[in-house]
């Protein structure tokens, strides 16, 4: 139910703007700081946006908070404008994580400092920090969940003495490639799930295996739809059925829903059944399908924890300190090891919703129930 953010043009300074000018803060009050999210078609960021700027202001700052519409063009005029009205530090969220250099140059040439959110921003030196949560580990658990489904591990993620023998047809589905991320949850995952397509337990009926065969520019349903739709149309029409995707983002998994649905697969079918589908960010739509038994799991990745680890680091740096790193190994932008603040995810699976999503105020009960 939210609504997307339209491109906005040159130079757009609309209703996406929100500005606190806070100051009741305290001593050390002061600064903007410039917010720069990707897109408010996701609830994840529109989440990760305002907890930012909740927090940032609660801590004296002022905040210059901008959705981009997916619009790669649209972002960069955001940032530019950011710097242009002296904002003293920049937390980033990239469209496209190769696309900001010249942004990037103008922020370190003005002694700005820059803290990637959530994705790397690659290609550029001018990254002073990365606060995320680890990334190859939220593919591993995506994969690890698949199997459970399937009846290979268990809950605590064990091998199942008698599990079924197989084989299970499976789908793969990856995230968008100008996104780093996508390649941390594809390798993540494919390293739990390759051994088990080499002796022959999952198939990979159409073959299609490469990150590259089976991206999704921009994350789209659509695009996951239409894609699942096609694999239905194309390999399984054999009599055979899908046991399994592996789905790297809810909205993705709705979209292979959707299709599936519409192909005939569901809940109680006795010869489709809804094959196990995984997901990620614990959107709400995706939450209630998980409850209802229609899509298999999710990883939840509290975007609050994450927002007040961005706050952390913007202080630090405006206290003239270095934020804290828990990695500085593992995130290589192409230029440089950027150190990073890596945070942990969960698995959710419909019997640990309440205990993960509802005591943690994450979603109300009542949300859970209705979908939205
Ligand atoms: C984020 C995911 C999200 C995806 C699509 C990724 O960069 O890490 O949480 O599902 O983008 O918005």
């Amino acid at each position: 139910t939210l609504a997307a953010c339209g491109g906005g043009g040159a130079g757009s300074n609309d209703d996406d703007t929100t500005t606190g000018g806070g100051t009741e803060g305290g001593a050390e009050a002061g600064g903007l700081i410039g917010v720069a999210m990707p897109t408010q078609t996701s609830e994840r960021w529109i989440a990760d946006g305002e907890a930012v700027e909740a927090g940032l202001t609660e801590a004296g700052f002022e905040v210059d908070l901008q959705f981009a519409g997916d619009d790669i063009p649209t972002q960069q005029q955001q940032i530019d404008q950011m710097i242009t009205k002296g904002a003293e530090a920049l937390i980033i969220a990239a469209i496209d994580g190769t696309a900001l250099s010249g942004q990037l140059q103008a922020a370190a040439d003005a002694g700005i400092p820059v803290i990637s959110y959530d994705r790397l921003i690659r290609d550029s030196e001018n990254v002073d920090f990365y606060v995320t949560f680890d990334n190859f580990q939220v593919g591993v658990q995506q994969a690890t969940s698949l199997l459970v489904g399937l009846g290979l591990l268990d809950a605590e993620g064990n091998e199942v003495a008698d599990a079924p023998a197989g084989p299970f047809n499976i789908e793969l589905f990856a995230g968008s490639l100008d996104d780093n991320n996508a390649f941390f949850f594809f390798d993540g995952a494919m390293s739990v799930l390759q051994p088990l397509i080499d002796d022959g337990t999952l198939v990979v009926k159409s073959g299609q295996t490469d990150i590259e065969q089976v991206a999704t520019l921009r994350w789209q349903q659509e695009t996951a739809q239409k894609r699942m739709e096609d694999l239905l149309t194309a390999q399984y029409n054999d009599g055979s059925i899908v046991h399994g995707v592996l789905s790297p983002y809810d909205g993705l998994s709705r979209g292979i829903i959707t299709a599936l649905q519409n192909a005939g697969y569901a809940v109680d079918s006795a010869d489709k059944p809804m094959p196990v589908i995984t997901g990620q960010d614990a959107e709400i739509a995706s939450v209630k399908l998980i409850a209802d038994g229609v899509q298999f799991s999710t990883i939840f990745k509290d975007t609050r924890k994450l927002a007040q680890q961005a706050i952390v680091s913007a202080e630090a740096y405006l206290n003239g300190e270095e934020p804290e790193a828990n990695d500085t190994e593992t995130y290589d932008n192409g230029v440089k090891v950027v150190p990073s603040y890596l945070l942990e995810s969960d698995i959710v699976y419909a019997d640990n919703i309440e205990s993960l999503l509802v005591e943690s105020g994450y979603w109300t009960a009542e949300e859970v129930a209705s979908g939205v």
